[in-house]
């Protein structure tokens, strides 16, 4: 199947020649027809998988062959960064089209505040927002969406952990009953199936592959003691030449650690994390996509939705504690059919966390042996019980590998 195949308007066909896409990725394929034909959809799939042009082009078909320039389609995501994303995204895929769009999400000065107005109150023809700011909007009254023809909900199961699920409802109060809403969702709990049913018609329903990294990543890990964490990684990151390389670790204190210390040794090294204010991470992203910055360290704030081309390297500096983070943190590499490789460090307390990976990706990670100098690693047996102290005598014995420093 090819984009024109699915006679999508000579406008976009132009914009998606000039952006190099040559034919529709899966999940384009599945839904792209039914959103064409006006239904409802449910879309299971990853960040990666080409998601968000799988709604973005239906939707620029639909207003570029409108008369009237009018709020078209509202767009909700969980966070600023995946809003700045879906932004520069349908900048591309809009190019030749005159369709215009405004990105309303938290932060920013009184200036932003008055330029979102601006484009809310002159219909710019997409909205791409975070649930909180643009309630703010809409309580102050100007915002039109009494024309809206559909609603994305953009990482939706995201945006029910972060608690936006009375938000969602109520600012569907504010747009018409009748209007197409497509929902795409990493997963599947039963509380996105809730929301479905309250919010939409008879959707066509599409699962990609769910909580599987995507074919070309190649996944590895060590099994380490903590203490032989940071120089491992110091190690592997001086070795590699990938011009960019993210790094995962789930606690901010952690990734300042990291940062520091790798800054030190003298890596072209940057952090992320929520203590950064908006300005300060969205400055630290351009470098890292532009790669004057060569490596990243963050915590999950970057696991799911961020598209950043051409990382060659995801580093899990610790087993994340979700086994569905692990897939979003491969994600970041091998997006859109192109490969990348994934390294996890294994923990003595992450072997349980990492065996449960293993089984919800159905697949055995291989675990690659440690570099003679850095001594040998614990044995990997994740169904061992990690001993609370209260009953010292295991019920089975089983015989461990000693650590570089003799017996654990
Ligand atoms: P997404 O899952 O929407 O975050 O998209 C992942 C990446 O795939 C982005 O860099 C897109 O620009 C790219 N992409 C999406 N669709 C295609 C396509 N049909 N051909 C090539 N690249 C694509």
């Amino acid at each position: 199947m090819t984009f024109a195949d699915l006679g999508l308007d000579d406008s976009l066909l132009d914009g998606l020649d000039a952006m190099g896409f040559e034919k529709p990725t899966p999940i384009q394929e599945q839904v792209m027809p039914h959103i064409l034909e006006g239904k409802d959809v449910i879309a299971c799939a990853q960040t990666g998988t080409g998601k968000t042009a799988a709604y973005l082009l239906p939707v620029l078909d639909k207003i570029s062959r409108q008369e009237f320039q009018h709020t078209s389609a509202l767009i909700l995501s969980p966070t600023r960064e995946l809003a700045l994303q879906i932004d520069h995204a349908f900048q591309g895929f809009s190019y030749y089209t005159g369709a215009s769009s405004i990105a309303v999400y938290g932060g920013g000065d009184g200036q932003t505040f008055e330029r979102e107005k601006r484009a809310m109150t002159e219909g710019a023809s997409v909205v791409i927002a975070t649930p909180g700011r643009l309630i703010s909007h809409l309580n102050l009254g100007y915002v039109k969406f009494n024309q809206i023809d559909f609603l994305v909900l953009d990482e939706a199961d995201k945006m029910l952990d972060m608690g936006f699920f009375e938000d969602i409802i109520k600012i569907i109060g504010f747009i018409p009953a009748k209007r197409q809403n497509l929902l795409f969702s990493a997963t599947m709990p039963t509380k996105i199936r809730e929301l479905a049913r309250k919010i939409m018609n008879d959707p066509f329903e599409v699962n990609i592959a769910i909580s599987k990294p995507a074919a070309g990543v190649t996944q590895t890990a060590f099994v380490v003691y903590d203490r032989q964490k940071p120089e491992l990684l110091k190690r592997i990151l001086t070795q590699r030449t990938d011009p960019s390389m993210l790094v995962f670790a789930s606690t901010k204190q952690t990734v300042k650690d990291l940062e520091r210390d790798l800054r030190k040794k003298g890596l072209p090294i940057r952090a992320i994390h929520s203590d950064l204010s908006q300005e300060e991470r969205e400055s630290v992203l351009l470098s890292f996509r532009s790669r004057q910055t060569k490596i990243l360290v963050a915590t999950d704030i970057l696991s799911r939705g961020i598209d950043i081309d051409n990382i060659g390297l995801v580093l899990n500096y610790d087993v994340p504690g979700d086994a569905e983070d692990y897939v979003h943190r491969v994600g970041r590499t091998a997006r859109a059919e192109t490969t990348g490789e994934a390294i996890t460090f294994i923990g003595e307390k992450d072997q349980r966390r990492f065996s449960d990976i293993e089984k919800l990706i159905e697949r055995v990670i291989p675990k690659t042996e440690m570099p003679a100098d850095l001594g040998t690693g614990p044995a990997y047996e994740p169904e061992r019980k990690i001993s609370s102290g209260k009953n010292k005598r295991p019920l089975f014995r089983k015989k461990r590998r000693p650590g570089p420093g003799g017996a654990q």
